[in-house]
């Protein structure tokens, strides 16, 4: 017999999104969170560089100035009513955080501190603006903890290391999810009224990834299956500065700092590219330039890496060419990026602060993901019908505010704003709706029946070998250069695994923290990703964001101005649905 729990509103997810959600919702109804980490081993507690949100605490700044170069950065496919929602409450949800006991970095008068980024201009003189709040480089790991402590003070329940491995969705509606406990193999249904999805992202379908072990999409592909769409899957940000061949993450922050990209001719080549942001452009610009640098014969030595050089005296010597005042020393890069120049120190042997660092872009974040409203409530098509009961929020959502392409430190204001707007939304839900019947033996029977057939499969084919293809594949065909030949061949290529997975055999059949299944389990979503991310990719026929086709490299607003939904009923089929224009009509974009 499963375990049965029930409960008015459900968060499944630890992350900062979820957290936010469940503190909101739980103010109102009985609320439960179910993660398959620990709470706090949350990917949003990796997070470095920092929130931005327009406080003007060392320059001037505005909110509706974030709004614009967010819809500027996500190349204009970002529904522009959600990104102003975002930019407006992002100020509040930032003094929010304080006042929970965020322990944010201060300016001497002991307001909060606040770093440049990527992207976020003074929309008057282009210059980078000071938008970024931060806690040193461990802006994520504060939040996370912060929202945890809240949430526990609020009497949250919370079902650590258990997994989901089914949403309960039928005629249009969501009852609850079915979960897997562990520690022991049992298997649970959570019956809700009220749903929230918060699980984060899905990058660990790319081989050179910053994505942690655990992101691999078990939601996303859950709702496929259950025949709801995946909104804008071809756009993924490849961060510039991963460490070389190992993708860890060295924060955007070292450059706003000061850290200049460097090729093997000893140029800063961003100057050339983009002469007012030069190394704080945003990603998928810096990423497409670092390739096209390495293609063209100055990657370091002729090989295909190029610096990120943060040591003290060259920030310097280019603060003083751009006219910037500011100087740093050793001990200021030690207090601002302790944790990025240990990386380096412990995984590359290389000490920034005396030597540059060799990177190369790295998968980082998932700008599709399951289509909402503003309030965080599930699409279930074109139209704007919702399902009933199921929320989404975080990274795993597609609100869409980031459209193409996200600007760093827009991810955690994006966790914290529509969090907030789900748990609440979802609260006013689950207090006036009845929980809908539920066949409990049914479902639990469902859930297990996946888990059962991996278990018991005896074929030949190894879950590692398959995975470590796939991810080959999809550095190689799908990343930050495709052609439609080569997403082609990327589709044939992981229906292929998607056979042979059929086929696999694992070695622990027991019950137990049995990893080797829901190892062999999660890979099955990552396939069913990496399928509709490549035939989505394949279906745009332009260049936009993070997603830059070799065979048609220009923006085709005449026909692609419009966010991709994709479904899979035994077949894939794309829909479109139109991009919410409200005052910022698209423009070429140049730094
Ligand atoms: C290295 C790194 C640095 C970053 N730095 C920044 C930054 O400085 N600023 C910024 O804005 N953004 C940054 N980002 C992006 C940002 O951190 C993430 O997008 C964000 O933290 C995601 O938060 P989330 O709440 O959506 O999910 P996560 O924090 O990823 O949490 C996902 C949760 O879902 C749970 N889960 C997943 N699957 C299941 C399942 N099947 N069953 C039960 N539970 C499940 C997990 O246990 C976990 O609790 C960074 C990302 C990385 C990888």
């Amino acid at each position: 017999m499963p375990q049965y729990h029930q409960f008015d509103a459900l968060v499944v997810g630890a992350g900062g999104a979820g957290l936010m959600a469940a503190l909101h919702a739980s103010r109102s109804v009985k609320t439960a969170v179910i993660s398959k980490l620990y709470p706090t081993r949350s990917h949003t507690g990796t997070a470095q560089g920092g929130i931005s949100a327009a406080l003007g605490n060392l320059e001037e700044d505005h909110w509706e100035w974030h709004a614009y170069d967010t819809i500027k950065g996500g190349d204009f496919l970002c529904d522009q009513d959600a990104v102003e929602i975002m930019c407006r409450e992002a100020i509040d949800a930032v003094i929010e955080l304080e006042h929970m006991g965020l322990p944010f970095d201060r300016t001497p008068d002991g307001r909060i501190a606040q770093r440049r980024f990527g992207g976020h201009t003074n929309n008057i003189t282009k210059k980078p603006v000071m938008r970024a709040c931060h806690a040193a480089d461990r802006t994520g790991h504060m939040i996370l903890q912060t929202l945890y402590q809240q949430c526990i003070k609020q009497n949250v329940t919370f079902f650590d290391e258990f997994q989901v491995v089914d949403v309960l969705v039928e005629n249009g509606a969501c009852n609850g999810v079915v979960a897997v406990e562990l520690a022991t193999g049992e298997i649970h249904v959570f019956h809700s009224k009220a749903t929230l999805i918060a699980t984060g992202g899905f990058g660990k379908m790319w081989k050179v990834t910053s994505n942690a072990h655990s992101l691999t999409g078990d939601l996303p592909a859950a709702l496929l299956r259950r025949g709801l769409p995946l909104e804008d899957m071809e756009f993924f940000q490849f961060h510039p500065t991963g460490i070389y061949k190992l993708g860890i993450l060295l924060s955007e922050a070292a450059r706003g700092e000061g850290a200049v990209f460097i090729n093997g001719k000893g140029e800063r080549f961003m100057a050339r590219y983009m002469p007012t942001l030069k190394d704080l452009a945003p990603r998928d610009i810096c990423s497409r330039c670092i390739y096209q640098e390495i293609r063209e014969g100055r990657g370091i030595d002729g090989k295909d890496y190029v610096y990120l050089d943060f040591r003290p005296e060259v920030i310097n010597r280019y603060f003083e060419e751009d006219g910037n005042p500011k100087r740093v020393d050793a001990h200021y890069l030690e207090q601002k990026l302790p944790d990025i120049i240990e990386f380096a120190r412990v995984y590359l042997g290389v000490d920034p602060i005396t030597q540059p660092v060799p990177i190369q872009p790295t998968a980082h974040y998932a700008m599709g993901g399951i289509p909402t409203t503003n309030d965080a409530e599930v699409l279930a098509d074109e139209t704007g019908r919702i399902v009933e009961g199921l929320y989404a929020a975080g990274e795993v959502a597609c609100v869409s505010v980031h459209g193409a392409n996200r600007l760093g430190t827009n991810s955690l204001v994006d966790l914290v704003v529509f969090g907030k707007r789900g748990g609440i939304r979802m609260a006013e839900y689950a207090k006036q709706a009845s929980f809908r019947p539920i066949n409990r033996d049914a479902a639990a029977k469902e859930g297990a029946a996946q888990l059962e057939r991996i278990r018991n499969s005896n074929g030949t084919e190894r879950p590692s070998a398959i995975r470590k293809e796939l991810q080959a594949l999809m550095d190689d065909k799908v990343g930050v250069y495709r052609t439609g030949a080569g997403l082609e061949e990327a589709i044939d290529h992981i229906r292929d695994l998607q056979a042979r997975y059929q086929r696999i055999r694992i070695d622990d059949k027991g019950y137990k923290w049995n990893t080797d299944l829901m190892e062999a389990w999660e890979l099955g979503n990552l396939l069913e990703l990496a399928e509709v991310t490549a035939y989505s990719a394949l279906w745009r026929q332009e260049s936009r964001g993070a997603h830059y086709r070799e065979d048609y490299p220009q923006r085709d607003d005449v026909n692609f101005l419009k966010h991709s939904m994709v479904w899979k009923n035994g077949r894939l089929e794309v829909r479109s649905k139109p991009v919410r224009i409200t005052r910022y009509a698209p423009e070429e974009r140049k730094y």
